[in-house]
């Protein structure tokens, strides 16, 4: 197994060998390059200088701010491949270098505002808001160095490759024998050894190898101290004077982990979220877009699940995931409603309740009151099963809203598809 394909957006499976960009339950925290490498910098990691610009008067100040012989500016997005990446305007490449300072703003401005596609994006790319400026460095070799939490070794695992680089996933693929992995035990930590070892397999010697050694206990640290799920480092380079530096920094974190990790969990800037999550999570409800028409609201993960497979078998479409939960509130059904209906691809709801620990009459009476208060134009079938469930039916019938009652999950979905003919 190995994660040097993973994405820097919305990781799937932990340990999946190809991520994919697609939305999953477990959203483990990104943050953007220069967050990291704020962390890094205040972790002893050698990192370079930089500035951040979000707006065209940053972009034209920030170069000021930082004199060095050559600058690099870099957008930042979650996604991966930026060097090679091409932007929506026709402008190639997400990273670029320029001595000279005067180049700087218009280097920032062909990629602020515009869609940055790279080979881990999704298809129409992603919007750049913030662009990197940061001191250049004469690299003369490229390896790579990653921290992972890992299901297979049932912990840390460092993965190492002497050719780093943009060009890693090929490695990856077609020399294996140049990727190196040590597992890490977590009760006693990265022992001196270890570093070194790594160290050596990425063909640091001498000085650099004491650096690269000192820099990768240090990454260690960092890894556990802000509970992160990983650490990677492409390239983790050799400069010409013989520094050892990371020159980019990916970095994700356990979300189990967010009580704990408040400050970390605070920069989240969720500029790459789909809305209706960030709105949804607001909420506490575990929701997930799609690109159908059927919204969906339905209480345990499972039913979920087996509601929009079956919407899908009567020829309908999702056009989301929502788990409202065995602990749901009036109002949790209520903020559920609005959210469905702004959804301006939603055409129809269906509502499909199992009343095990929910109480049916607690949905029954969260819908009647979203669906006056909202003003409810779309169709809405409603499956009320379980606990309660006679009670919630003479609320919905007692509401006098066109509210079309189905009897089981099959019929329901039928009639939700059947709606929007
Ligand atoms: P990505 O991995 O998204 O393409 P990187 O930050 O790795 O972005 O940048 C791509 C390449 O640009 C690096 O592999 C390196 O060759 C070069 N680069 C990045 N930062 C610097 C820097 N500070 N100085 C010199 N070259 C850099
Ligand atoms: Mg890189």
């Amino acid at each position: 197994m190995c994660h040097i394909n993973q994405q820097r957006a919305k990781p799937a499976n932990h340990g999946s060998h190809k991520a994919s960009v697609t939305a999953s339950q477990v959203r483990w925290l990104n943050l953007q390059e220069y967050q990291s490498k704020k962390l890094m910098a205040e972790a002893g990691i050698a990192v370079q200088k930089f500035k951040v610009a979000s707006t065209p008067e940053e972009a034209a100040t920030v170069a000021s701010q930082i004199t060095v012989p050559e600058y690099v500016v870099k957008a930042q997005i979650l996604a991966g491949g930026r060097g090679k990446g091409t932007f929506d305007n026709g402008f190639k490449g997400g990273v670029k270098l320029t001595k000279n300072q005067a180049d700087v703003e218009d280097l920032i401005k062909n990629m602020l505002g515009h869609k940055l596609t790279t080979k881990q994006t999704p298809k129409g790319g992603v919007k750049v808001t913030k662009v990197m400026v940061a001191e250049a460095l004469d690299i003369q070799r490229e390896t790579y160095f990653a921290i992972l939490m890992d299901r297979a070794y049932g912990g840390p695992v460092m993965v190492g490759s002497p050719e780093g680089g943009v060009d890693i996933e090929e490695v990856a693929e077609k020399k294996p024998s140049a990727i190196f992995k040590d597992p890490i035990d977590i009760m006693t930590g990265m022992t001196d050894a270890q570093a070194v070892f790594m160290a050596k397999n990425l063909g640091f010697d001498g000085e650099q190898g004491k650096q690269a050694a000192d820099q990768i206990k240090r990454l260690y640290d960092l890894f556990i101290k802000v509970d992160a799920t990983q650490v990677e480092i492409n390239p983790f380079g050799e400069t010409e004077d013989g520094r050892v530096v990371c020159f980019d920094a990916k970095m994700n974190f356990d979300d189990n982990a967010s009580f704990r990790q408040k400050e970390i969990f605070a920069m989240d800037e969720m500029a790459e979220s789909d809305p209706r999550e960030v709105e949804a999570a607001k909420h506490n409800l575990n929701y997930i877009g799609m690109d159908g028409n059927i919204a969906c609201l339905v209480n345990g993960a499972g039913l979920a699940m087996a509601t929009m497979d079956i919407i899908k078998l009567h020829g309908g479409s999702p056009a989301n995931f929502l788990d409202v939960g065995g602990t749901v509130t009036e109002d949790q059904v209520f903020s559920a409603f609005k959210l469905l209906t702004s959804d301006s691809q939603v055409k129809a709801i269906l509502v499909n309740i199992f009343g095990g620990i929910v109480n049916c009459a607690t949905i029954a009476k969260g819908i009647t009151n979203a669906c006056k208060s909202i003003n409810l134009q779309l169709p809405l079938v409603v499956r009320l099963e379980g606990t309660n469930v006679d009670e919630a039916k003479q609320i919905l019938k007692d509401s006098k809203l066109p509210i079309v009652s189905a009897g089981d999950l099959d019929d329901a979905a039928k009639k939700a598809v059947a709606s929007l003919r």
